[in-house]
């Protein structure tokens, strides 16, 4: 397993960049930890899939270097930077049987037979097509194809980095579920670095211990599930992450207290903000209370799912979402406050470091 280190790495699709917004991967500079778990999450066109081939060697970058345990090895192939890849769709040897798929990569490289067998036996348990070994992967469903195709980027322990680009985009919602499980525990079990391309929210915060978020070709964050939630860097994570995402309120800052509308919300410290910048309220809707105290609003729809509500409402001429429990009662005239730890002020779209 390699400690992955991107150098100043830039990509531009077209020749001769001459702006920012020419280049599809904005500057990257950043390590990756040896035997680290990340998901590159993001919205369609925002540089994943950029920032994966950079990895693998598919795209060399038009700037910058990329390092594996200290190595340049910008100017290598996939295969002399020793990376397994698995793809949005199966890439399997139809005429081979199911065993014999999973045992290629291993007999390539001179393995010894007994622990080929034992190490794709494991395997095939883990994807569940034990009972399928012996079956020519031709008459199986796609299903099972991109399980192989999972199995295949699994079975070998000696590579640098495991890369996966929406791996489970054609397998049912269920065995999606199973697998990313799998993935995770596998992860725990042989420590290998592993990155992974998704724009489902879910699937990256369940397989990562740290999530890449992307966003117009830019890391606009790199942390863990909970800090993504509670402190995001920039208010289209606060957006992305989240069902529904935080809210955001134009604001006025004045020290330690924020207005919005015509109410002033003291904050536990003061923001740095720039004089001039666009200031924004951000709360997520799990820390917006309803009842009888604070500012009043006006309840526009109430949406039941499940053990929760979602409730839109108006505030001051913004629509601010709260989630209440199924069984809260919402008052005749309500009102609302903020958990005070849980705001975060936005400025010109980054949020604002606060003093102490
Ligand atoms: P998706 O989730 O749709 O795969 P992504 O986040 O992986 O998207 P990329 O495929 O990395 O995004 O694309 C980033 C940007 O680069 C997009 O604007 C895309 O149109 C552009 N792009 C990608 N590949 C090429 C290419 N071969 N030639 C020119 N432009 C490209």
């Amino acid at each position: 397993m390699a400690r992955i280190t991107l150098d100043h790495i830039r990509h531009a699709y077209g020749p001769k960049p001459s702006s920012e917004k020419d280049y599809a991967l904005k500057e990257v500079h950043h390590e990756w930890e040896h035997g680290g778990a990340y998901a590159l999450l993001g919205p369609s066109g925002c540089g994943k899939t950029t920032l994966l081939n950079i990895i693998s060697g598919l795209l060399t970058p038009s700037e910058g270097k990329i390092l594996f345990d200290g190595a340049d090895v910008t100017g290598r192939s996939t295969e002399e930077r020793n990376i397994a890849q698995v793809f949005q769709f199966p890439v399997i040897y139809d005429t081979m049987t199911v065993y014999q798929n999973l045992a290629f990569p291993l007999r390539n490289r001179k393995v010894p037979e007994a622990d080929v067998d034992s190490r794709v036996r494991e395997i095939l348990e883990m994807i569940d097509l034990s009972d399928w070994a012996n079956r020519k992967a031709r008459g199986l469903t796609a299903d099972q194809k991109q399980k192989i195709s999972l199995g295949r980027g699994l079975v070998r322990k000696d590579v640098n980095a495991i890369l996966f680009d929406e791996p489970l985009t054609v397998i049912d919602p269920h065995m999606k579920w199973v697998l990313r499980s799998q993935l995770k525990r596998l992860h725990r079990q042989f420590g290998f670095t592993m990155v992974y391309v998704t724009h489902d929210q879910t699937e990256a915060l369940t397989f990562a211990d740290k999530v890449v978020v992307m966003y117009e070709g830019e890391i606009v964050q790199i942390g863990t599930p909970v800090e993504l939630f509670e402190r995001p860097r920039h208010t289209f994570v606060g957006y992305f992450i989240g069902s529904p995402g935080m809210n955001f309120l134009p604001a006025k800052l004045a020290g330690a207290t924020v207005t919005v509308g015509r109410h002033k919300i003291p904050l536990e410290r003061a923001p740095t903000v720039a004089a001039n910048a666009k200031v924004e309220f951000g709360i997520r809707p799990e820390f917006v209370r309803l009842g009888r105290e604070g500012f009043p609003i006006q309840v526009l729809k109430v949406e039941d799912v499940g053990r929760q509500k979602i409730v839109r409402t108006n505030f001051e001429g913004h629509l601010l979402t709260a989630i209440v429990s199924e069984d809260a009662e919402i008052p005749a005239e309500p009102h609302v406050t903020f958990k005070q730890s849980a705001i975060n002020i936005y400025a010109d779209s980054w949020r604002a470091e606060t003093e102490g």
